[in-house]
């Protein structure tokens, strides 16, 4: 462990060298697992969130975003969760994650219109594993900014 961190807990993201203060990794989700500003993670976990098991540690890329189910799946658009979708880029091991209250949504919105152009290989694995990627910006966007956000005319597309 380096000794430039501000405070215990802090660290710097492996991808994008942002410190991420221990306070973000306090905010609003348990085992918080990737960098508020690049989104990029670590690839820590073997079986479950926040086991902290894997051997790999490689970096994990933001490739996409889905959606978990709400309970009530008939309240169309507002249900669910908005949820990113990173990729190990040592290993190709995917996985869901919460978004916190601090993610960058404009890193989000990237992320989304990054995954229009995703690898077939990253969407077949998606498709194996039941995740199914986001492709309609008015959800995203009503997620990230508010149900009545003016959608900017250049994310319409
Ligand atoms: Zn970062
Ligand atoms: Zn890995």
């Amino acid at each position: 462990m380096k000794t430039h961190a501000a405070s215990f807990g802090d660290f710097r993201c492996g991808h994008c060298r942002n410190l991420v203060s221990a306070a973000h990794l306090l905010s609003g989700v348990n085992n918080r697992n990737h960098c508020p500003y690049c989104l990029w993670s670590c690839h820590l976990d073997l079986f479950a969130a926040g086991d902290r098991l894997s051997a790999c540690k490689g970096q994990m890329k933001p490739v996409g975003l889905t959606m978990k189910k709400g309970r009530n799946k008939y309240r169309l658009g507002s249900g669910g969760e908005l949820m990113l979708i990173h990729q190990c880029v040592e290993c190709g091991t995917l996985s869901i994650n919460r978004i916190a209250a601090d993610d960058d949504p404009d890193s989000i919105m990237d992320v989304f219109h990054a995954s229009r152009t995703l690898d077939r290989q990253i969407r077949i694995r998606c498709g194996e594993q039941g995740i199914v990627l986001l492709g309609d910006v008015e959800i995203v966007h009503a997620q990230l900014y508010g149900q009545f956000a003016e959608i900017p005319l250049l994310e319409r597309f």
